[in-house]
């Protein structure tokens, strides 16, 4: 199927996209890799008059290590996330999940910024960027904010952002030593999206025991979310097999599975639950190998 008719923009600089926003109002839509946008406006459930295209602003280019942190452009695609040096040294998460998220031409033509500003409930990096901490920086007429991920994911598809705003970067802080870090799905086997996700984040006080834990889910409801059941189990305690799986066990604490396609939702919490383990399990060998 077609998508209806639009008119073409080349935004060439953040400003002169926020510009075009403001101008058109909701008849406009940002467009950056185009892999989720396009699909709906082939659906008819999206119909832009105009599209503004983002993915050359130089803005939006980019990974760089800057004041402690790695800071990523939107337009960033997730095949350059999951090739850079830096994004694998030091956050090999953020390059796993980016390695696994469709097929080549997804991950070449895919950004973060639009797999974040869309929020699919399946997609992988809204649980990383969750897990890791990240700040989003949107820019729009009222100028730059920054939005921690903990409150830019606010329902199915919504998000934070403002209509006449665009997401120019996301901040990720470097962790500190003997942090480690691991994403694991169970997949669509078509797609590749997640029918489970977790983002897991060790780290490991000097003498041993967990100091810090971040989790995060994702494809287990209308958004990603924090395990925070998991990640208060965790913390203080000797990471041992038993204390890992006794806190993975918690990883539906609070939320609300709904039985689908897939399975009923026993299914579901058992795949979160076994998930969890896995990532707790990757994160701690390379917090320990670090
Ligand atoms: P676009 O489609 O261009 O835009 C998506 C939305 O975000 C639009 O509303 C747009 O206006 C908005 N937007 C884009 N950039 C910005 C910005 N900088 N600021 C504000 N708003 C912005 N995803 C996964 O996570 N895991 C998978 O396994 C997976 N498999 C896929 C398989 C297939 C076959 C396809 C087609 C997609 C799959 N995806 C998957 C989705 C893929 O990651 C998309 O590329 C991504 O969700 C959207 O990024 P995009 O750059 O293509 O955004």
């Amino acid at each position: 199927m077609y998508t209806t008719s639009f008119e073409y923009h080349r935004a060439a600089s953040v400003e002169e996209a926020v510009r075009l926003l403001s101008l058109h109002g909701d008849d406009a839509k940002l467009l950056a890799g185009g892999h989720s946008l396009i699909p709906l406006m082939k659906l008819r459930l999206a119909r832009p008059a105009h599209l503004i295209d983002i993915a050359r602003a130089p803005e939006l280019q980019g990974i760089r290590e800057e004041s402690g942190r790695l800071v990523v452009g939107a337009a960033t695609t997730h095949r350059a996330l999951a090739s850079s040096a830096a994004v694998r040294r030091s956050l090999p998460m953020l390059a796993e999940a980016a390695a696994g998220i469709g097929d080549v031409q997804v991950r070449g033509r895919g950004t973060i910024g639009g797999s974040l500003a869309h929020a699919d409930p399946a997609a992988d990096l809204p649980a990383v960027v969750l897990a890791l901490d990240a700040e989003l920086v949107a820019v729009g007429v009222g100028g730059e904010r920054i939005i921690p991920a903990e409150g830019f994911f606010q329902g199915l598809m919504a998000t934070a952002l403002g209509p006449d705003e665009v997401l120019r970067e996301i901040r990720f802080p470097l962790p500190p030593p003997r942090t480690g870090s691991a994403y694991v799905k169970h997949e669509h086997p078509a797609s590749r999206y997640a029918l489970v996700g977790v983002a897991a984040v060790l780290e490991l006080d000097a003498a041993g025991p967990v100091g810090r834990a971040r989790v995060a889910l994702t494809g287990v409801g209308t958004r990603a979310v924090r395990a925070g059941a998991v990640e208060r189990a965790l913390g203080g305690l000797e990471p041992t097999d038993a204390t890992l799986g006794a806190a993975a066990d918690r990883a539906t604490d609070g939320l609300e599975l709904h039985a689908d396609r897939s399975g009923p939702v026993e299914y579901r919490r058992n795949l979160v639950r076994v998930y969890t383990h896995r990532a707790l399990e990757a994160a701690l060998a390379r917090a320990r190998a670090g």
